[in-house]
């Protein structure tokens, strides 16, 4: 692309980053050496950072773009206007471009912030020109065109940017007599941070990390990066299986957005939690090491014994095929049952179903932890 063809510049979003950018950079660190900030600027900073980071990772992400869960409009309305704080453009904006982005994830003229472009262009540089692969068509979503939150939001977005970014930091910094630690701390640089925390999940969650579940795309999980997204590091997860409200599946990974959806159902401000089935998510992990190994023959093609590997790893393909049409018999018989509709047989046949299912994760989980341990005694061997 010659400098000629590039597109213009994306004016009011390019002004926001300046103006919001350009105090920290520039303003915020002599006020530091100058004076004293109060602990209570920071504290709001910290409490203003997550109502709105994870406003744009509980409400626009994974309510309006990914329809996770649904939400009571009290919950809804919480999480437009913290969400229209984070200075991250309306819900109908930013969900339409995600759906874009996973449904055209790493293409480089369809994905919206297409890693495959690189690092500045995923983060930021998206955003700072009018590229094509930002037109959004609104048509194909009826579900965020007919929720009146996100209409009224979308319309006097402005209002939502500006107003609880200008009246929440200066009106405490009044309150606590520390309005410029207030304004520097709780508005300028809360902002900064949390765009980059997020901005980071459309860069780095697609370049650094693991990628247990799939290599279809550039998503990766990423624990480091799951500490400061509010548990959105766990990408590679999420791509695979996006309607799931939870990214971090494990009780161990750190995903508050996930512990607050959760715990707002149980005040019944969110319903209809979407999981997915575990078994689903073990034949995903299966998969992956099955083609961990493959990727580990094909590259010691020559080695003496490679015969000997390939004959286990097919034996272990056959067995995954079979558990898999295993599965899918099951499935087709539950609904076969259900329709039946005979109470006592279709009550009898589904708690064998339960059980004929719990026996096919085992057989998966088992399946993972030989086809690990294959892998490691296979670079073993050939090392
Ligand atoms: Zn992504
Ligand atoms: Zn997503």
């Amino acid at each position: 692309m010659t400098q000629q063809d590039r597109p213009p510049i994306n004016w009011p979003a390019t002004l926001m980053f300046i103006l919001t950018t350009l105090p920290v950079l520039f303003v915020l660190p002599w006020y530091l050496w100058e004076f004293d900030v109060s602990a209570a600027a920071w504290v709001a900073a910290g409490l203003l950072w997550m109502a709105t980071g994870m406003a744009i990772t509980a409400g626009y992400h994974r309510l309006w773009a990914h329809k996770a869960y649904k939400a009571h409009p009290i919950a809804k309305w919480a999480l437009a206007i913290f969400g229209g704080m984070a200075l991250q453009n309306s819900i109908l904006i930013w969900a339409t471009g995600h759906r874009s982005h996973h449904r055209h994830v790493d293409h480089k003229d369809k994905d919206p912030y297409s890693a495959e472009r690189g690092f500045w262009f995923s983060h930021m540089g998206w955003m700072i020109r009018k590229y094509p692969s930002s037109d959004l068509d609104y048509h194909g979503m009826p579900d965020l065109v007919s929720d009146p939150v996100v209409m009224t939001q979308h319309r006097h977005y402005l209002w939502f940017a500006l107003v609880p970014n200008f009246v929440i930091p200066m009106g405490l910094g009044l309150a606590f007599g520390d309005f410029w630690g207030f304004v520097l701390i709780a508005g300028f640089l809360r902002i900064v941070v949390s765009h980059h925390a997020t901005f980071f999940i459309n860069s780095l969650a697609h370049m650094w990390g693991r990628q247990p579940y799939t290599t279809e795309n550039s998503a990766r999980d990423n624990d480091l990066l799951a500490l400061f997204t509010w548990g959105e590091g766990y990408h590679n997860y999420h791509h695979i299986f996006q309607y799931d409200y939870r990214n971090g599946i494990r009780w161990w990974q750190f995903d508050p957005t996930k512990w607050s959806i959760w715990g707002m159902s149980k005040l019944g401000l969110t319903s209809d939690l979407k999981r997915v089935p575990e078994i689903k998510i073990e034949q995903a992990r299966v998969n992956r090491e099955l083609e961990r190994m493959n990727e580990a023959l094909q590259a010691r093609e020559s080695h003496s014994l490679i015969a000997d590997w390939r004959h286990q790893i097919d034996a272990e393909w056959v067995q995954f095929k079979g558990t898999l049409a295993q599965w899918a018999d099951l499935q087709k018989s539950r609904i076969e049952a259900a329709r039946e509709q005979v109470q006592e047989t279709w009550e009898h046949s589904d708690i064998k179903s339960r059980i004929d299912a719990i026996d096919i994760e085992k057989a998966l989980r088992e399946q993972r932890m030989r086809v690990r341990a294959l892998y490691r005694e296979f670079q073993l061997a050939t090392a």
